[in-house]
């Protein structure tokens, strides 16, 4: 028996309307110098500009699902892009700014896009890979900036004000894409996640949700993460259908810049992954700040120290929570919030924790040979996730392998407890196996980087004759300090199992980052391989 329910399909242009419609008042807020200048625009205006970048778009030619990159800062134009794009029809391509040129090159050939929308910055970043880009018909350039190295360009501005308000959206299948976004490909080239309308309405329902970040008419949001970051995480369509005011900071996240967006533009929520904020922290821990306007702010992208999520409260008075995902999963799937009746002071045992799955989500932990695990928080294994807003393949990348009975398999490892409660220890690519035992390197990072004269700790597998690998740290120490490995190994013991304890560290001035701002362990380990570090090897006294 079929329900008697309408069947209106979940659509982008669905979350455009509810904003434009019901929240029309609400603000986009974009910084535009270094000096805390910005521009100011109503969702009405907003949506209106949306209107005629779809009308713009139609009349260069762009139909139906036609790929359209974006090469953009978290701006206004980058939401109406958002919002105008998958509402006529066509995929939203968010670029990757920080990618080689041979990445980027790959990535909007793959995807075939057919009109580029840049920022006037960004022309010579994008000028680098113009004569690769075999499909690109128009491109279109935002802002200031000298085209020519372009060559024939169109300007923003113009195609915008050749075009009325009032664009009449189209309904089709909710299944049909809206979006795409390629992992940033820490192993062989990217790949591609093509999100549908469906589910971008269904992930956008989920981070509003109570039982998530709650976002509402009251919250202002400061989109940290970027816009071409798994779709800033959902944010900007998650403030758009609930009349949260958005703040976007364009290239001025420095801690400085930030803080001062902060103190000026009262934000009650941000996001970002744990880089942006242990440098917020630093800077708040010398500076007079004023950050009291933020409810609450989540980390994630990589594991949080439990150290920063501490310091945030204790300082700062700011609640930070941690959540996990993927670009794979749109990417909400799980977040930290303690379980109800948490006394106060174990609040922060669950907030440190990976993640809680949020509703809509099912998560499972499966062993090496493919059996499903029990959720009882201690036995270890592969996430693997299932859902409407979870991918079931790649674009054009037949990858069987990362797809398991319909889940798919994050190559994420770690544990679930009843409750739903994920920690993870390590991604599959970075597990240290060392005597036959996992050697958590989450959670080594996780206790190097308590220590309060350490900057930053990555850790990485190295070969080892007896152990076949062990763990390397490698550390970035606070200016002032004059630790050594001797002392930062006392510091750790006691605090993790003795035969963790790294017998190899490695001091320098700054971890290498991803094209996302997480730890790049993979140029870690062939910066080791060709000998590029000089490492201290300390003894451990005791046998393990
Ligand atoms: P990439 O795979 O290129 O890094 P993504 O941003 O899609 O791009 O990364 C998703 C991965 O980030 C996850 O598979 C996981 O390894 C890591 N990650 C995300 N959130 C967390 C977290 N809270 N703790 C540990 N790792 C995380």
């Amino acid at each position: 028996m079929l329900s008697t329910m309408q069947d209106a399909p979940l659509l982008v242009s669905g979350i455009m309307r509810h904003g434009q419609q019901v929240y029309g008042d609400s603000q986009v807020i974009t910084i535009t110098g270094p000096a805390g200048e910005y521009l100011e625009a109503s969702f009405t205006e907003v949506a209106e500009r949306a209107e005629r970048l779809a009308a713009a778009l139609e009349r260069l030619g762009v139909g139906d699902s036609d790929r359209v990159g974006t090469f953009l800062w978290n701006n206004q134009t980058h939401l109406e892009a958002y919002l105008g794009i998958p509402g006529m029809g066509a995929v939203l391509h968010t670029l990757n700014l920080r990618l080689f040129p041979e990445q980027l090159a790959f990535v909007i050939n793959h995807a075939e896009d057919k009109v580029i929308i840049v920022d006037g910055s960004l022309i010579p970043l994008l000028a680098r890979v113009r004569d690769q880009l075999g499909t690109v018909k128009h491109i279109v350039v935002v802002g200031d900036g000298d085209p020519s190295a372009l060559g024939e360009t169109l300007s923003y501005e113009e195609l915008l004000g050749a075009e009325e308000p009032g664009y009449d959206w189209p309904t089709f299948d909710e299944r049909q894409a809206a979006a795409m976004c390629y992992t940033s490909g820490t192993t062989g080239n990217p790949k591609g996640v093509v999100y549908s309308h469906r589910s971008t309405y269904l992930h956008t329902m989920a981070i509003t949700s109570g039982s998530s970040l709650g976002i509402n008419e009251l919250d202002r949001v400061l989109s940290i993460v970027p816009m071409f970051h798994a779709n800033a995480w959902g944010t900007p369509y998650g403030a758009f259908l609930t009349g949260a005011d958005l703040i976007m900071p364009q290239m001025f996240l420095q801690a400085e810049p930030l803080v001062a967006t902060i103190a000026r533009h009262r934000p009650t929520l941000s996001a970002g992954v744990p880089t942006i904020w242990s440098d917020l922290l630093r800077y708040a821990q010398t500076h007079e700040v004023d950050l009291s306007s933020l409810r609450l702010i989540t980390a994630g992208g990589a594991a949080v120290p439990r150290t920063l999520i501490e310091r945030f409260q204790d300082e700062l008075g700011i609640e930070m929570v941690q959540g996990w995902g993927m670009t794979e999963t749109s990417p909400l799937c799980s977040l930290a919030l303690p379980p109800r009746g948490t006394p106060p002071e174990e609040e922060m045992n669950w907030r440190a924790k990976t993640g809680r799955v949020v509703p809509g989500v099912e998560i499972r932990v499966v062993g090496e040979d493919g059996t499903v695990l029990p959720n009882d928080g201690e036995s270890v294994g592969e996430f693997e996730a299932r859902g409407p807003w979870i991918a079931g393949s790649y674009y054009n990348d037949p990858t069987p392998e990362r797809f398991h009975d319909g889940w798919l398999r994050t190559g994420d490892i770690g544990s679930l407890d009843r409750r739903g409660y994920m920690q993870i220890s390590d991604r599959t690519k970075d597990v240290i196996k060392s005597g036959g035992e996992w050697i958590s390197s989450v959670e080594l990072e996780n206790e190097v980087m308590a220590h309060p004269g350490v900057v930053e700790a990555a850790v990485i597998a190295v070969p080892d004759e007896r152990w076949s690998e062990r763990p390397l740290v490698v550390v970035v120490l606070e200016s002032d300090t004059t630790l050594n490995a001797d002392e930062l190994l006392e510091f750790l013991t006691g605090r993790v199992s003795r035969w963790w304890l790294p017998e190899r560290w490695v001091f320098i001035q700054e971890i290498p980052k991803t094209s996302v701002g997480k730890f790049d362990k993979k140029v870690l380990r062939s910066q080791h391989a060709d000998g590029v570090f000089e490492v201290v090897e300390v003894e451990i006294k005791t046998g393990r």
